[in-house]
């Protein structure tokens, strides 16, 4: 599905959203849900691409509904594949997940892709900005597109609204908080999260915080 110029939410991936930005190098945002890869391959296909026309597939972080078809579409793209440097012992499978989240990977087997990048300072990767916005995980990313945010797990919209994700999934509230204030002094029109529907700023960025 369209949102507009240049990016599109890839509707395979309900549940947990996988972004395309299809700019002279397109680039995925997010992997989606394990079993997903053929359905989103299929649906690139529909939007004029072949996995091979991905240049870059860009982790927000360590999640299991986030880096799902990563190994697969990795394989299949020859993608650089990037993920926060915090982040990669959980994708990696070095270091077991804490809390619910460990008994949701034990439920839920995403296969580990192997990181090619980890995000710098300031990164940027063609025409997007990488945001660090830690908080859900400790290395969670955001990345800036234009007038458009993709917020990965800073944030869900519902019904319109956008809220900030729930303290019981977050690594450190207190960080996701803060993260959510400095992201707001950016300026974009758009929020796309992974869960919930991509909904125009307005001041809703402002009643959340
Ligand atoms: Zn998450």
């Amino acid at each position: 599905m369209r949102i507009h110029t240049n990016v599109y939410l890839l509707e395979a991936s309900k549940g947990s959203y996988v972004y395309l930005v299809m700019g002279d190098e397109p680039v995925l945002i997010d992997t989606g849900m394990p079993g997903r890869a053929d359905r989103i391959v299929a649906e690139l296909q529909e939007l004029g691409l072949r996995p091979d026309d991905i240049a870059h597939i860009l982790l927000t972080h360590h999640d299991v509904d986030h880096i799902g078809n990563a190994k697969f579409l990795q394989e299949q793209s020859k993608a650089t594949l990037w993920a926060p440097e915090q982040d990669l012992p959980y994708i990696h499978g070095t270091e077991k997940r804490h809390g619910l989240k460990r008994v949701i990977a034990t439920l839920v087997k995403a296969e580990s892709p192997t990181v090619d990048a980890v995000y710098g300072p300031g990164q940027k990767i063609g025409n997007l900005e990488v945001i660090p916005t830690p908080g859900h995980t400790p290395g969670h990313v955001s990345v800036l597109y234009q007038d458009t945010l993709f917020a990965g797990d800073l944030v869900t919209s519902s019904k319109g609204k956008l809220k900030a994700t729930p303290g019981f999934l977050n690594w450190n509230k207190g960080e996701l908080k803060q993260s959510i204030r400095t992201v707001g002094k950016l300026s974009f029109d758009w929020v796309c999260p992974a869960h919930g529907t991509p909904v125009q700023r307005g001041n809703l960025w402002e009643v959340m915080v």
